[in-house]
């Protein structure tokens, strides 16, 4: 029996935990190769090249610092020689980017290669619509794409803190890989056939936090920040009812759905970013370059994407939640509007 071979595409904060995880379980899964390649976007760091600095100290300095990856993960600064040979490509990175590493890959992968998108956000499609990032992976590669949503902030993964994940991959043959790989005994995976609702839950949540983080940043309490949490529930719901019929409610209380709704809402980058545009008074870009040190936000942009869709369709009035996010994110609005933007909310009517 053949090994598989993992490349992880992506190593930025969330890329780097899971690569920790993913090289310890190919190194002791008999099915699994050893060594895991990880295609690193090469930049200097104090004079030296990011990959020759993880490949000899087996750490991501910039972006997960203070943790230890296993030595059979190797980092690799060509995506395509990163990902030549390998059964399953685990993509990892900030959703802008996906299309041209896709195009990138063309051609490039094993045709018989099966893929996992960690990656949370949208594309704008031609026609004025939408397409999920695991769609855009399929039609670019021509290969299947499963995907992972959960309540997982990067730095508590890494930590090994317990949590679970959701796995959304309909194909029966590939799921029990899928999860082999990547659940330990602190990361507890569900898969769940429901792909799009999954996926759609983790782009979603990531504009709701980014209304979270504007009534943090206004100083409202406990109670207004569930509201938020709950109007932007509805309206993931509806989102997903509205746009991809034949999904399942019960997706929303997996971890993809309500528990990473709440831990972004408390705990990611873009609830903390929010706050500080609402703050500080100064744009989403400089406060993501000064705070984040070269991680990336998705909320502001995921609710542009969304925005593109619900305006040609004529219903920013049926989510006005999103509406606001990107309304305020755009300085088209003040975040003082917020609140009166969703006063009026249709679950109120
Ligand atoms: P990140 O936010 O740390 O982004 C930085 C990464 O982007 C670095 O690897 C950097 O080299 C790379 N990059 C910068 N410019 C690039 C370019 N032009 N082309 C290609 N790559 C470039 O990334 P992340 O945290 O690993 O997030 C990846 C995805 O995982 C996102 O969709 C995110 O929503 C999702 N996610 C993140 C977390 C988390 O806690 N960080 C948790 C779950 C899911
Ligand atoms: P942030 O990008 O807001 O940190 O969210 C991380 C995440 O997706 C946790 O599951």
């Amino acid at each position: 029996q053949p090994k598989n071979k993992v490349c992880i595409v992506g190593s930025g904060n969330w890329g780097s935990a899971i690569a920790k995880i993913v090289g310890r379980n190919a190194a002791s899964l008999s099915n699994f190769e050893d060594r895991v390649t990880m295609w690193v976007y090469e930049e200097i760091i104090e004079g030296k090249k990011l990959t020759e600095i993880i490949n000899e100290t087996h750490e991501n300095v910039k972006y997960l610092p203070g943790h230890k990856l296993p030595s059979n993960v190797v980092a690799v600064p060509d995506v395509v020689e990163a990902a030549k040979d390998a059964d399953l490509l685990i993509f990892v990175v900030p959703h802008q980017f996906v299309r041209t590493i896709c195009s990138t890959l063309l051609g490039k992968i094993k045709p018989t290669a099966a893929a996992l998108s960690l990656i949370k956000g949208f594309d704008i499609a031609e026609g004025g619509g939408i397409d999920l990032i695991s769609h855009i992976i399929t039609r670019c590669l021509k290969i299947p794409c499963a995907v992972l949503m959960g309540a997982n902030i990067a730095s508590e993964v890494a930590e090994e803190k317990f949590c679970e994940t959701t796995i959304g991959c309909r194909d029966v043959m590939l799921a029990p890989l899928m999860r082999d790989i990547i659940q330990t005994d602190y990361f507890r995976v569900v898969v769940v056939d429901d792909e799009d609702a999954v996926e759609i839950c983790g782009a979603l949540k990531n504009i709701v936090a980014v209304g979270a983080g504007f009534v943090d940043g206004l100083g409202y309490g406990d109670n207004t920040k569930a509201a938020v949490i709950r109007l932007g529930l509805m309206e993931m719901i509806k989102f997903v009812d509205v746009f991809y019929p034949g999904s399942k409610l019960s997706t929303f209380f997996e971890s993809c759905g309500v528990a990473d709704l709440i831990t972004t809402c408390y705990g990611g980058r873009n609830r903390r970013v929010a706050e500080a545009f609402v703050k500080t008074g100064r744009s989403i870009k400089e406060l993501e370059d000064e705070m984040l040190n070269g991680q990336k936000l998705q909320g502001p942009i995921t609710a542009e994407e969304v925005n593109h869709m619900l305006a040609n369709k004529n219903m920013e009035n049926k989510f006005p939640l999103f509406t606001a996010v990107f309304r305020i994110c755009r300085g088209e609005l003040k975040p003082n509007d917020f609140i009166d933007c969703i006063r009026s909310h249709p679950e109120h009517m």
